[in-house]
């Protein structure tokens, strides 16, 4: 599989996520592949399955081992598309295409696998490696996001730079506009602290691995979907009802970055994982018990003030 997609000639897509279980735990899955002889059976319910409909195989995560610890439940499977038993049933309308072209490249898919059929080969790594490739692929892809949302807020920004150069009102071209002014700069800054921090996390990848990566990953992923998502909306509001009309791409763009903060894990689970993260750096005195917290510092300001006072002359 791996030559022709490199060389272009097959599409992939990868299904992890579940309309019954929540995709941002995808410790919860209920996919299952079982043995039969020498075959693996796979049974199970996917959508927002991206690409789904004109891709030539599927990578498949499914429950294998339900008793196992529950990051080493899951294996990774490759699938043909035409593997009988799998059925892409239908293209997901969303905020981003509400009425999808049936089998367009570029829609998400709900899919159902039924008696599927595959043998060992079929596996992806080791049998209960499904949530440790996630994490694998999870994280380059991301970063791969972030910089494609660079060049979306860039070009959101020239956008909204130019036509505040000519479009004139109340006395003056927008760009004379505190308002805009501001727009332009905060925005100019979002995107610079976005590239840096797109960088420095590429950086880390390259030098440390993705695992040592972790956190700046996280980092730019809730960050740089908020700073998408901000800049294209101040873009706009400048072009006021051509900017939201579909003369211009901004609105396009601007229902394309909504999903950012949904895909690849949604926001509030990347905030977690950075605040987990930085926490493990810090520890409560060991002598300071949490419900004995506020009154023992105030017990021990007021006697340092006590004896403040009995120092003085
Ligand atoms: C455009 C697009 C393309 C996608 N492509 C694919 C694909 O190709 N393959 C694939 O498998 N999936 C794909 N997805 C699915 C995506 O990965 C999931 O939607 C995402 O992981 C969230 O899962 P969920 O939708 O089940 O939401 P849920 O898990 O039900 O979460 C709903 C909400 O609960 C809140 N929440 C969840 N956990 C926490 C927490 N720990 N703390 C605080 N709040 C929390 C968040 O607000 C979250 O948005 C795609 C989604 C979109 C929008």
């Amino acid at each position: 599989w791996r030559e022709p997609l490199l060389a272009g000639e097959y599409y992939s897509s990868f299904a992890l996520t579940e309309p019954d279980n929540a995709g941002a735990d995808p410790t919860n899955l209920t996919t299952t592949a079982v043995r039969d002889g020498d075959e693996w059976v796979l049974n199970g319910h996917k959508w927002f399955i991206s690409n789904a409909a004109t891709a030539d195989f599927m990578i498949v995560v499914a429950v294998t081992d339900p008793d196992a610890e529950r990051h080493r439940r899951t294996s990774q499977f490759i699938i043909p598309i035409d593997a009988p038993g799998l059925d892409v049933v239908r293209d997901i309308g969303s905020v981003e295409n509400p009425r999808p072209r049936p089998y367009t490249y570029g829609s998400h898919c709900e899919v159902v696998l039924r008696d599927v059929r595959v043998d060992d080969s079929a596996l992806l790594g080791n049998r209960g490696d499904g949530f440790l490739i996630a994490q694998k692929r999870l994280g380059p892809g991301r970063i791969h996001h972030c910089m494609r949302w660079i060049g979306q807020a860039s070009r959101a920004f020239d956008m909204m730079c130019e036509r505040a150069t000519y479009r004139y009102a109340h006395g003056s071209v927008l760009a004379d506009k505190q308002t805009v002014r501001n727009f332009i700069a905060d925005s100019a800054a979002e995107i610079q602290a976005l590239r840096l921090m797109t960088l420095h996390a590429a950086w880390r990848i390259d030098e440390e691995g993705t695992a040592a990566a972790r956190k700046d990953i996280a980092l730019i992923k809730f960050f740089g979907a908020k700073i998408l998502h901000d800049v294209i909306d101040r873009a706009l509001q400048v072009h006021g009802s051509l900017g939201y009309s579909a003369d211009l791409p901004l609105e396009s763009m601007y229902r394309a970055a909504r999903a950012a903060r949904l895909y690849d894990g949604p926001d509030e689970v990347h905030r977690d994982s950075v605040a987990r993260q930085y926490l493990k750096g810090y520890s409560r005195p060991a002598d300071d018990r949490p419900t004995e917290h506020i009154p023992t510092r105030r017990a021990a300001a007021q006697r340092r003030f006590a004896d403040l006072l009995a120092e003085q002359p």
